[in-house]
């Protein structure tokens, strides 16, 4: 038995044998041939197979859903049929260029071309031409490649893997996903979570480590995977699959219902995006809004900021998908662990302490300003909620009224028609504002708690660093007494109070956030269910009970058995 460790980044548990999908040589000569008939066939095979099997997926996912891989699969379809594309790979081919030359070079030129445009459709477009270019790449390598070969119960074991790769390899027998490399906003993460699959990611030297048909046990949401497990560890995976699949069936009864606990107090259950493409698997779990929507991950994976109107595009999906429920969107949260190249943030000693989140913003006016346009626009289609994170002063709040003003006065200006205004509400991350909410509360509509950063700042404990992990602590006491001052702080004002970071999504803890008078609790999108449940069996005088014998705990161990 051996045990690696990686990202977890879907949810759920698998026990399986190893599928291993061997890496392609993607290698090819710029060297020019002579038998350009010989390559002319092979160009055409490699493509017929490639659209044979695209259109094979397209068929199989618009009978079957989800409705996210079908468009992927007819995307891809249509890029493989591109005139242009075609008539580009054949041309650099009649220059007597090996096929895969040829063709990762008409490729990679379209796709540079396209992501120069500024239309975010078509900006999209470039990441299906490359995975279209990788599949006839694979093709060429490996004809009637490694597809029809998996049978039974598998656990997919790769380096890395394409979005359409995970569709053609997708089936019910598909129980686990582990990857060498990945990315969690991926498409293919995104897709993994959609089809609910448990998936690890950044599992170091896993290719090296796993062999075919060895016996794997993966746990998705603490990344950790283990390699022929003995005895005892498969009885325990085992027991959690069980749970897992009863627990899912049953949670499906929840998705239209309203979370209100049994004495009728309501509370909103809404989802964390990191992503837009979250949105439809947030929507399948019955969301009751978007309560964190980073935005900091669109400036992510790209070579420059994207403008105005594509973040307007991406803002008004998520808020016209939610209405009539709330989207609480964030203005850009990065620094700290969230580096992004183009943007040249300054090297810090302590970039967890430094320029990050609305301290960034405030000193790159010009990068505020676009999004800030930008949501101004898409908040006259539904209900909108702007939020500012790693708040430390009132100073800063006023800050970015001004300049909500001003961008508003701006847009008029301009003939665009605001008529319906934006809440705005602040993160509370930062210990110092915890302590004058009420001094906050007037220039508000509401508050979001954002445990992972507020815990790290009491506690001291970089987040990020697994040698303090223990002591970044949600059941610290001082975490409860710190919650307790805010929704004090809170009670007598007119902001509502939510919370967003993972405690939120601690079921033993969320009697507590109700008795202290959270309307909002946010999510990941796997959790909604389970929480509404919960909600839905609770009572407020019952919850009241727990939190004043929680009060009395001095240490993490006693708070818990409080909640047990
Ligand atoms: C938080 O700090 O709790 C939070 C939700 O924000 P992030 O995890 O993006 O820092
Ligand atoms: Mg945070």
């Amino acid at each position: 038995m051996q045990v690696l460790k990686g990202k977890g980044s879907s949810p759920g548990f698998a026990l399986a044998p190893a599928f291993i999908l061997k890496n392609t040589n993607l290698q090819f000569s710029h060297e020019q041939i002579f038998d350009d008939i010989h390559e002319s066939k092979r160009w055409k095979a490699a493509h017929s197979q490639v659209v044979h099997d695209l259109s094979e997926l397209q068929k199989k996912y618009s009978q079957k859903g989800p409705q996210e891989s079908a468009e992927i699969a007819e995307a891809h379809l249509m890029m493989a049929q591109d005139p242009e594309w075609i008539s580009n790979i054949e041309s650099f081919m009649g220059q007597k260029h090996q096929c895969e030359y040829s063709v990762n070079k008409a490729s990679e030129d379209f796709a540079k071309m396209i992501e120069s445009l500024d239309d975010p459709y078509l900006r999209q477009r470039a990441q299906d031409i490359r995975d279209v270019a990788r599949r006839i790449l694979r093709a060429l390598d490996e004809p009637n490649s490694h597809e029809e070969k998996i049978t039974g119960d598998h656990i997919l074991v790769a380096e890395d893997l394409l979005p359409s790769e995970l569709l053609s390899l997708y089936s019910p027998q598909l129980k686990g996903l582990v990857l060498q490399k990945g990315n969690p906003t991926s498409h293919t993460t995104i897709l993994a979570r959609t089809f609910e699959i448990p998936t690890i990611l950044t599992v170091n030297g896993v290719m090296e480590k796993v062999r075919a048909h060895d016996e794997i046990a993966v746990s998705g949401m603490s990344g950790i995977v283990t390699i022929n497990p003995d005895a005892s560890e498969k009885k325990n995976i085992q027991d959690k699959i069980q749970r897992d699949l009863f627990e899912k069936e049953e949670l499906k009864n929840y998705i239209s219902v309203k979370s209100v606990t049994r004495d009728g107090v309501a509370i909103e259950v809404a989802s964390n995006l990191n992503s837009a493409h979250d949105l439809n698997f947030a929507l399948g779990k019955g969301t009751e809004g978007i309560g964190l929507f980073r935005t900091e991950f669109l400036l992510m994976d790209r070579s420059a900021a994207p403008s105005e109107e594509e973040q307007y595009q991406v803002y008004r999906k998520v808020i016209e998908s939610v209405f009539p429920h709330k989207a609480i969107i964030r203005t850009f949260d990065i620094g700290g662990d969230k580096q992004v190249n183009y943007l040249n943030l300054p090297k810090e000693e302590n970039p967890f302490l430094g320029l990050r989140g609305i301290r960034y913003c405030l000193k790159n006016i010009e990068l505020f300003r676009t999004q800030i346009r930008a949501l101004l626009r898409a908040a006259q289609h539904g209900n909108l909620g702007i939020m500012i994170p790693m708040v430390t002063k009132v100073e800063e709040v006023l800050e970015f009224k001004n300049l909500l003003k001003k961008f508003q006065i701006e847009l008029l200006n301009e003939g665009k028609k605001l008529e319906k205004s934006p809440e705005t509400g602040i993160m509370i991350e930062v210990p110092s504002v915890a302590m004058i909410v009420d001094q906050l509360a007037s220039h508000l509509d509401f508050f979001s708690i954002g445990t992972n950063d507020l815990v790290q700042y009491l506690c001291a404990a970089d987040r990020m660093n697994s040698n303090v992990a223990d002591l970044h602590d949600a059941y610290h006491p001082a975490v409860l007494r710190t919650l307790k001052l805010i929704s004090d702080g809170v009670k007598n004002t007119s902001c509502w109070l939510g919370m967003c970071g993972e405690m939120a999504a601690k079921y033993d803890y969320q009697p507590l956030l109700l008795a202290l008078g959270f309307k909002e609790l946010s999510v990941s999108p796997g959790a909604v269910l389970r929480t509404r449940k919960q909600i839905l069996s609770l009572d407020m005088e019952s919850c009241h009970k727990i939190l004043q014998k929680a009060l009395l705990a001095d240490s993490s161990e006693s708070l818990k058995a409080a909640l047990s």
